[in-house]
């Protein structure tokens, strides 16, 4: 089989989210919903087979970014990256998400694929989920019966799999305004700008002076899902950010990783500068203030 022809599908547009949720709670796991589908089509051409695709393409009241000082920022399902990228309250008060979005793919991708599609995908590659997954926020699903959050902690249960029931559709994402005197930030590795991370890590960090008195550290491409360094975390809380401190923090980030060996690195390469790159990204965090 060509891995460049589409499998056939029948093509489902709602018009409204009401119609978008009768109609997965009537055909369930049969359908597979395609928003910007930079990642959907691409599986389909290498075989993913679906009888129902349903396109989010006229669900316009899923396109906005709405920040409020004191609730946060609001992304609807539908927001485009490029839309990230040209906030000025993202790349002010969410450096980490503007940064991903900088290095994400072609301008030709960003302006299709979404964030909560970049979340739903549930790749351990995601840029955009690592950059979320450090500043904490919500996804919210939306069925027939109602509405619920679920925490981006627990979003990614596996490989490309997540918490969503087969009859929801992720309607918002919630990031809540980040703490007074929190900095964060997010770094990539990749073979070429064009291509997936190789690597990818955000921090958000709490700072008193400079005392670390909280942090939230993300990592992507280490394991089956983005994750969090848990131990790393716990080391920073409390500790002076200085040279010292990083150097010794780098032991522990390798340490707490359990990368594979793909096409785009290995393991071994992985292990080695894992530790740089999360010395990197809390340095860059730092110097942008002081800046
Ligand atoms: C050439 C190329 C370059 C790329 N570069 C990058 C990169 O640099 N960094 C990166 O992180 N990714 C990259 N990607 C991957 C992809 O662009 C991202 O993951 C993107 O954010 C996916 O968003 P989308 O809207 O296109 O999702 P889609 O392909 O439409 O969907 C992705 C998944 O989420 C589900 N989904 C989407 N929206 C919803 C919803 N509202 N409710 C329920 N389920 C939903 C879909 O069913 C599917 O399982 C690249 C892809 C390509 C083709």
């Amino acid at each position: 089989m060509s891995s460049r022809i589409l499998t056939d599908f029948d093509l489902l547009v709602p018009e409204t989210v009401p119609e978008a949720l009768e109609m997965l709670n009537r055909l369930q796991d049969q359908v597979t919903v395609v928003s910007g589908g930079t990642d959907v089509l691409v599986a389909m051409k290498f075989g993913f087979d679906t009888p129902y695709g349903m396109s989010l393409a006229k669900l316009a009241g899923l396109n906005y970014l709405e920040f409020d000082p004191q609730q946060g920022l609001r992304v609807g399902a539908r927001t485009t990256i490029t839309q990230l990228l040209e906030s000025p309250e993202v790349k002010q008060y969410y450096p980490a998400i503007w940064e991903s979005a900088v290095n994400f793919a072609t301008p030709q991708i960003r302006n299709t694929a979404t964030l909560v599609g970049n979340l739903l995908r549930a790749s351990p590659a995601g840029d955009g989920s690592c950059a979320v997954y450090a500043l904490g926020g919500k996804l919210v699903f939306s069925n027939e019966a109602g509405e619920r959050e679920v925490d981006i902690d627990d979003l990614w249960v596996g490989y490309a799999t997540t918490a969503r029931n087969k009859d929801e559709l992720a309607t918002e994402l919630r990031i809540p305004i980040p703490a007074a005197n929190s900095i964060n930030a997010f770094k990539r590795m990749t073979r070429v700008n064009e291509d997936l991370a190789k690597l990818n890590v955000a921090v958000n960090l709490t700072m008193d002076g400079n005392v670390c008195t909280d942090a939230r550290v993300a990592m992507g491409c280490v394991a089956a899902t983005p994750v969090r360094l848990r131990q790393t975390e716990d080391l920073l809380k409390g500790a002076e950010i200085n040279e010292e401190s990083l150097k010794s923090l780098m032991a522990t980030v390798s340490a707490e990783i359990t990368p594979i060996d793909d096409q785009r690195s290995t393991a071994e390469y992985r292990k080695q500068v894992s530790g740089v790159m999360v010395k990197r990204a809390i340095e860059q965090a730092r110097d942008r203030v002081t800046a």
